[in-house]
């Protein structure tokens, strides 16, 4: 279960990172997304992304024009047929990524990967949609994809043992060093982080600090690289609601509970960074 080509669909701030490191790891990717304009969107971030690299000395320029062509972009699923490994980041929405599952196994070979991103749905779950579920398997990146070390690799009940070692030497491959995780809602990471995020928007709604002086206090008092609320614009307000509301779901326990301000700001479309505002605002 040799990964030589690497399909990612969703082309949102976790697809066009995953694509850019994998492409830059040598990997051929096919990205794929329903909308042109986030292809388009990704495109643009994945060649300003690694312009960066090159600025800061990281990167040649010919590697960075090279990790370019080894990414086509599309709309149409029929385009990951020859990929060894596909990687589904799209929407956290149940719903969707079953059906998104289900359309990427009737695209590749049964020999092909199926790894879903999903920061808080059941791997078990998502493969049991798909015609091989052994191959299925959770990969679960951080942000921002090209800067964080780590990824989380989760088993199904269903995914066999050469699944997950193809998936774990390819997390080395494209330079990640990776944990192996259980599956239930949010994993290792998530679980302990997202709670925390959500206590600090309950301090903000409670009026106990502002926003600036919550992410001070966490930054300089726990050491933390990033305040809760300016990583909760980082990792996209709606994601974030998406997340609790799984947990609060599948462990129904009501300490999962979204704060109400959550809400409200995804309500009115203050996603964070990808819509300009959030806890803070962004040029
Ligand atoms: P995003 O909103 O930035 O992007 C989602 C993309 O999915 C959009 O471009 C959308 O057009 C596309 N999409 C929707 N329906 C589709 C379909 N049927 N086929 C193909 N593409 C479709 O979201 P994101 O933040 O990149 O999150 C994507 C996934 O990664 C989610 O499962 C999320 O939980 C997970 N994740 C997010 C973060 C984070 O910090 N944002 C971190 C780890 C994991």
């Amino acid at each position: 279960m040799s990964v030589q080509k690497v399909g990612v669909v969703g082309a949102g701030i976790m697809g066009r990172g995953i694509a850019q490191v994998c492409a830059l790891a040598g990997f051929d990717v096919t990205l794929v997304d329903v909308a042109e304009a986030a292809l388009d969107q990704a495109r643009n971030g994945i060649a300003a992304g690694l312009e960066r690299q090159v600025q800061k000395g990281g990167l040649s320029a010919q590697q960075r024009a090279a990790s370019l062509e080894r990414i086509i972009t599309s709309t149409d699923y029929a385009s990951l047929a020859d990929a060894d490994l596909v990687i589904e980041a799209a929407t956290e929405n149940l719903e969707l990524k079953l059906r998104i599952l289900e359309q990427i196994a009737e695209q590749v070979g049964s020999e092909a990967i199926i790894a879903s991103n999903t920061s808080s749905l059941s791997i078990s779950q998502l493969a049991a949609v798909v015609s091989h579920p052994e191959r299925c398997i959770g990969l679960h990146f951080f942000n921002p994809v090209p800067l964080m070390a780590l990824v989380e690799v989760i088993r199904a009940v269903q995914t066999c043992d050469a699944c997950q070692a193809s998936t774990l030497a390819f997390a080395e491959r494209i330079g990640k060093t990776a944990i192996c995780a259980g599956n239930r809602p949010g994993f290792v990471v998530n679980r302990i982080l997202v709670p925390m995020i959500n206590e600090a928007i309950f301090v903000l709604q409670e009026g106990l600090a502002s926003a600036e002086d919550i992410d001070t206090g966490m930054q300089l008092g726990c050491g933390q690289p990033m305040g809760p609320l300016s990583l909760a614009d980082l990792i996209g307000l709606d994601t974030l609601l998406a997340i609790l509301e799984a947990f609060q779901r599948d462990f129904g326990d009501p300490k999962y509970r979204p704060a109400p301000l959550l809400r409200e700001l995804v309500a009115a479309g203050r996603l964070g960074r990808k819509s300009g505002e959030g806890f803070h605002r962004y040029r």
